[in-house]
C-alpha cells in the first residue's frame, strides 16, 4: 500500500509527506508473529474466533498489523480501511487507526455507501523498539456482519488475504492436537499449507466415498475431476442417470449459475438447471470450482456436455450470471448456443443499485418488472423504457443507463427468436442460491456438500412425481369450453395447460380482421384505450392454410413454445378445433418423456405401482 494515501482525515490540511516508510522494526525470525501467537492462544483457550486483536498485540510493521486486523475482519465479517494517523515532531508516523469500513458518514447523500458511523477500530502506537502495538480495540459494530463467505468477498479489503492464512482460520477445528508443533515464522506458511492440504485430501477422499455410494444406487451416476499441478482437486463435476435422462428431453435451455459459495474452501458452487414439461426447475448437474477462470469454465462446459451426452446436442440457449470468464468460455465451447444473462441476476443488482426507487410499493418497480418480463416488440420496449425513465425522472440514473446499454443480453424483447423455455420469467427462482438455501449449512465440507446436494435432488424429484401424478390422475377445469381448449387439456401437462389458459384468456381481448382471406389477418386489442400509449395494439398474423402455418409478428411462439393470444384468436376465428401439430412443442406435453425415469415410472400406463426406487439409507 502507499503510505501517502493513508494520511487522511484530520491531517488533510497540513498533509506532510512521509518519505520513508521503512522506519519500522526489523523482523526477528526467531520471535513468533502476532498471528502465530493468536493461533497458539486460540488452541489453548478455545475461544470462538481464531484471530484476536487484543490490546498489547505487537507487530513489526503497519503492513503486518493491517493484514492481522484484515484477517480478523474477514473471520468476523466486516471490511476495513485505514483511518487517521499522526506524525511526531520528527515527521515520523506515531499513531495509526484502522477502522471498520462502515465507519464515518457517507461522502454523498443518498448513495450506496455502507458507511453508518460504526465505531469499531483498532488504534496502533509505536513500541519503544520501532514496532507497533494495539493500544485500543473497539469490537462493537452498529450494523449486521456478513456471515457467509460470498458476502465477505464483497469487502474490498478482503480481496487479497493470503490463502494460507484463510485456510488456517477455516480449518480451525483441526488444530486440536497441535500444541506440540513448534511455530516459527518460516514454517508457518508451509505448515498451514500442509494442514489444509491434509484436510482437503481427507475431504476429497470422503467425497469419493459418497460418490461411490451414489454409484451403487445409480449405475449411470457420473463424475469427473480436474486436478491442479499438485494433484489437488481443482474442479469437480457430477451428474446422475436421472439427470442424463432429463437432459435428453429438456436440455434445450439450461441455466448455469456459480454464485453460491461454500464457506469452507471459498469455492464457488454451480448448478446447471433446466425446466421440465411441468415447468419445474430441474437440476442437471453440480460443480465445485476452485477458481473462476475462463480455462476452468471451459473445462466445466466441455465435461458437462460429455457427461450428460450433450456432445452432439448442445443447448439452444444458456442463461448465466454476468461473469465475463464464463461468457468467453461459452463462446469457445458452445459456439452454437445463444448466451443470455439470467434476468434474475440483473434484477438483483437493480435492487442493490436503485435503493428506494425500487421499493416494494413503488410504481416504478411494477412498471420496470412489467417492461422487462413481458414479451414486447423491441420498438415497444424502447418507447416504454423512455417513457418510464421520463415519468420517474430517472433519465440520468447510472445503473439504468448501464443496463440499458446491454439490454440485448437480458431484456426479453431481444430474445424474441431465442427459445428460452420461459426460463426468464421473474417468478422463477432458478438461481443456485435460492435452491440451495436450507440445504447447505455454513462451513460445509465438500463431501457433506455433495450429500446435501443429493438430498436437494431427491426432494425435487419428489415434487416432480407430484406434478406427474397431478397431470396423469386429475382432470382439468376448462374456462372457455372451446374445442381448442379441450384439445390443449389433453396434450399439455397441468401446469402448461394453465399457462395456455392465460394466453387463451388474453386472446379474448382481441378482435380479428381479415386482410386477405386465408392469408393475412390482424388481431386488434379491443380496449386499446386502457393500455400504455406505447403498447402495440395491432398484430399481423400471416397464414398458410395448406401447411397450417401461422406466424405472428409478436414472436411469442419461438420464445416460449406456446402459441400467442393473437394466433389463438385467429385459429378460433377460422374454426380450428385443435392446435396445429407443428405448434405443439413436445417438451411441454404430457408425453415429453417417452420413457419415464425410474422415480416417475409408476405414473406411466401399464407399469405397476413399484416406483420410488430411489431410496437410500445414506441420504439421511
Ligand atoms: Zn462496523
Ligand atoms: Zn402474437
Amino acid at each position: 500500500f502507499c503510505l501517502n494515501s493513508i494520511c487522511t482525515g484530520l491531517n488533510n490540511l497540513n498533509r506532510v509527506r512521509v518519505a520513508d516508510s521503512s522506519e519500522e522494526r526489523k523482523t526477528n525470525p526467531d520471535k513468533p508473529t502476532a498471528l502465530e501467537n493468536t493461533i497458539r492462544s486460540y488452541i489453548e483457550n478455545k475461544r470462538p474466533m481464531v484471530v484476536d486483536p487484543s490490546v498489547g498485540t505487537t507487530f513489526d510493521s503497519l503492513d503486518e498489523a493491517y493484514s492481522f486486523y484484515n484477517l480478523y475482519s474477514w473471520e468476523i465479517g466486516f471490511g476495513i480501511r485505514y483511518g487517521k494517523s499522526r506524525l511526531n515532531v520528527h515527521k515520523k508516523k506515531c499513531m495509526q487507526e484502522i477502522l471498520c469500513g462502515c465507519s464515518g458518514q457517507p461522502l454523498k447523500d443518498n448513495s450506496r455507501s455502507t458507511r453508518c458511523g460504526c465505531g469499531a477500530m483498532i488504534r496502533l502506537l509505536r513500541t519503544t523498539d520501532g514496532g507497533w502495538y494495539i493500544s485500543e480495540h473497539r469490537a462493537e459494530h452498529n450494523h449486521p456482519l456478513s456471515s457467509t463467505c460470498g458476502e465477505k468477498l464483497h469487502w474490498q479489503s478482503h480481496r487479497h488475504i493470503d490463502r494460507h492464512a484463510k485456510d488456517l482460520v477455516y480449518n480451525r477445528n483441526f488444530f486440536g492436537g497441535m500444541e506440540s508443533i513448534p511455530f516459527t515464522k518460516r514454517s508457518l506458511r508451509s505448515l498451514c499449507g500442509k494442514i489444509s492440504r491434509e484436510q482437503s485430501d481427507k475431504d476429497a477422499m470422503k467425497t469419493m466415498d459418497v460418490f461411490g455410494k451414489m454409484m451403487d444406487e445409480d449405475p449411470d451416476f457420473k463424475y469427473t475431476v480436474q486436478l491442479d499441478e499438485d494433484s489437488r482437486m481443482k474442479t469437480l463435476l457430477w451428474t446422475s442417470g436421472n439427470c442424463i435422462d432429463k437432459y435428453a428431453c429438456f436440455g434445450d435451455v439450461i441455466t448455469f449459475d456459480t454464485t453460491y459459495r461454500t464457506n469452507l474452501y471459498d469455492m464457488p458452487f454451480g448448478l446447471s438447471v433446466g425446466v421440465n414439461n411441468h415447468f419445474q426447475s430441474i437440476i442437471l448437474g453440480g460443480v465445485l470450482m476452485r477458481d473462476e477462470k475462463e480455462e476452468s469454465f471451459r473445462w466445466v462446459f466441455r465435461e458437462f456436455m460429455r457427461l450428460v451426452g450433450g456432445n452432439e446436442n448442445h443447448p439452444k440457449t444458456i442463461l448465466t450470471d454476468q461473469a465475463r470468464a464464463m461468457e468467453l468460455a461459452i463462446a469457445e465451447e458452445l459456439p452454437n448456443t445463444k448466451h443470455r444473462w439470467c434476468k434474475w441476476h440483473v434484477l438483483k443488482k437493480a435492487k442493490e443499485c436503485l435503493g428506494a426507487v425500487y421499493g416494494k410499493r413503488s410504481s416504478f418497480r411494477a412498471e420496470f418488472h412489467h417492461l422487462v418480463s413481458e414479451l414486447y416488440t423491441e420498438e415497444e420496449f424502447e418507447l416504454g423504457w423512455a417513457s418510464m425513465l421520463e415519468k420517474h425522472g430517472l433519465q440520468k440514473q447510472p445503473f439504468l443507463t448501464q443496463i440499458y446499454e446491454v439490454r440485448q443480453k437480458w431484456a426479453i424483447p431481444y430474445f424474441r427468436d431465442t427459445f428460452c423455455a420461459k426460463m426468464t420469467s421473474t417468478q422463477r427462482s432458478e438461481s443456485a442460491n435460492h435452491m440451495l438455501k436450507g440445504y447447505i449449512p455454513p462451513g460445509c465440507s465438500m463431501h457433506l456438500f455433495v450429500k446435501q446436494y443429493a438430498k436437494l435432488q431427491f426432494d425435487r424429484d419428489m415434487e416432480e412425481s407430484y406434478q406427474e401424478k397431478r397431470t396423469a390422475l386429475s382432470g382439468v377445469v376448462l374456462k372457455s369450453n372451446l374445442p381448442i381448449e379441450r384439445h390443449a387439456g389433453k396434450i399439455y401437462t397441468r401446469n402448461m395447460f394453465e399457462q395456455f389458459g392465460e394466453c387463451l384468456y388474453e386472446s379474448g381481448h382481441y378482435l380479428v380482421d381479415e386482410v386477405e382471406a386465408g392469408r393475412l389477418y390482424t388481431a386488434r386489442h379491443s380496449r386499446s384505450g386502457s393500455r400504455e400509449q406505447w403498447c402495440k395494439v395491432l398484430f399481423q398474423v400471416k397464414v398458410d392454410r395448406a401447411s397450417e402455418e401461422f406466424e405472428c409478428e409478436c414472436g411469442f411462439f419461438s420464445h416460449a413454445g406456446l402459441q400467442c393470444p393473437h394466433v389463438l384468436k385467429v385459429l378460433i376465428h377460422l374454426g380450428y378445433e385443435e392446435i396445429p401439430g407443428r405448434y405443439i412443442m413436445k417438451r411441454w406435453t404430457r408425453d415429453a418423456r417417452d420413457i419415464l425415469p425410474k422415480h416417475l415410472r409408476r405414473y406411466q400406463k401399464d407399469i405397476g405401482n413399484n416406483g420410488l426406487l430411489f431410496h437410500s439409507s445414506w441420504l439421511r
